[in-house]
């Protein structure tokens, strides 16, 4: 094998941005460990190099109804199956509370995309856990879910994150993203939920009101390189748009009870690690990489701290999606540290904006919500599931 990493390499570690043709030649024929060492040093060039961070939080998915179908996805239920369920607020609240208990910061809440739910609910909700919870970072939906709510509304993307963060919405994960490519999506039945474009107009929807979000990407769902070349330079194109993600999240998809069990080849430990580290390397503009403990176990968790992570995301008090498609892996706060302490780093809790970061790109200016919880009016209380289920969805 030609040994093509050290050209390529070095150039980076000049400062040289990696082109795409750069990404594939190192993900098809880069050496694991070169590549590695050089996204270990840009890693501690951007973050501190002696810690390593991870979050409290929780998963919450407050439906999972789907009226997509998505090859990847063992969550999803049809509405009116028998384990279908919508959560009422007091299990929100519950598991809100649960989750400060253990010191947790915020919440992760996001569902399958029920047709069925109005606008209002989402609003309701995100009322509900500002005013019952106001410390908790309120980290939630995905693009398909708010493009989902933009074709109901039938308004401009930008005026229904508007509302929703007005609601209290603070921040928008990355779900949803799997490989920002139009054909793999439509292979893998996501392209409907969200073309590209949809994907990318959420994110720097939310990016111009001054709301951050992070950028995911699920690989080894039968995409070649190339295509997870284009997913990473969608991203990096809209990050020096906008620069309003905090983070960078690869992961592996997990097969198990859905659709494409036994129908790709899946991204191995190996692949992972070197997959990071390219994109550590790629994405000189954003300055966090989250390792991924969940889909990978905490072992390959824990080295992919050497091979440019500096941050290993939640502990995951709850998780529900993966865990549907066999990643079943737990970690408590004693664990996450211990495993981040083993591999040489000091173990640091952040919040959901990495404001354990204190530079530019992770504490600018959060957007107030208009109407002071405080003062808000009673909220009604949630209706029963079957009275959601039995609705029609309005604006
Ligand atoms: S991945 Fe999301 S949108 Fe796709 S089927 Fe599962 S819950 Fe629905």
């Amino acid at each position: 094998m030609t040994r093509v990493s050290p050209p390529i390499l070095e150039s980076a570690l000049a400062g040289e941005r990696l082109s795409s043709e750069d990404a594939v030649t190192l993900l098809r024929d880069g050496d694991l460990l070169e590549v590695g060492a050089a996204a270990n040093e840009i890693r501690n060039r951007k973050n501190d190099p002696e810690a390593a961070s991870y979050i409290i939080d929780r998963n919450i998915n407050y439906t999972n109804v789907c009226i997509y179908r998505c090859k990847f996805c063992a969550f999803y239920r049809p509405d009116g199956a028998d384990d279908a369920y919508v959560l009422s607020w007091d299990q929100i609240g519950e598991k809100i509370r649960e989750t400060i208990d253990l010191g947790g910061t915020g919440v992760l809440l996001q569902g399958g995309v029920h047709a069925k739910l109005p606008f209002s609910f989402y609003e309701e909700m995100f009322r509900f856990i500002k005013k019952n919870f106001p410390s908790i970072h309120l980290h939630a939906l995905s693009a398909p879910e708010v493009y989902f709510l933009q074709k109901l509304t039938k308004q401009p993307m930008r005026d229904v994150i508007a509302r929703l963060r007005d609601a209290g919405l603070q921040s928008i994960p990355g779900g949803g993203a799997e490989i920002l490519e139009d054909s793999v999506r439509r292979e893998i039945w996501s392209l409907t939920k969200a073309p590209v474009e949809k994907w990318v107009d959420v994110h720097e929807s939310a990016h111009a009101l001054g709301m951050r979000t992070t950028a995911t990407m699920m690989f080894g769902v039968g995409e070649t390189i190339e295509q997870r070349v284009v997913h990473m330079q969608v991203v990096r194109d809209l990050q020096d748009r906008t620069g309003g993600f905090t983070a960078w999240i690869p992961w592996t998809f997990q097969e198990e009870n859905t659709a494409l069990d036994g129908q790709v080849r899946l991204a191995g430990g190996h692949e992972y690690l070197k997959t990071l580290a390219v994109s550590r390397l790629f994405f000189d503009n954003i300055r966090h990489v989250q390792g991924s403990w969940v889909t990978q176990g905490p072992k390959i968790g824990q080295t992919s701290l050497a091979f440019g992570a500096d941050d290993l995301g939640s502990i995951m008090i709850e998780e529900n999606v993966v865990a549907a498609a066999g990643a079943r892996n737990h970690m408590d706060q004693a664990g996450m540290e211990r495993i981040i302490s083993e591999a040489g780093y000091r173990p640091v809790q952040r919040r959901t904006l990495y404001d354990a970061c204190q530079d530019p790109c992770c504490t600018g200016p959060l957007p107030v919500p208009r109407v002071p919880f405080a003062d808000s009016p009673e909220l009604p209380s949630m209706p029963a599931s079957r009275d959601i289920d039995d609705g029609i969805a309005t604006a």
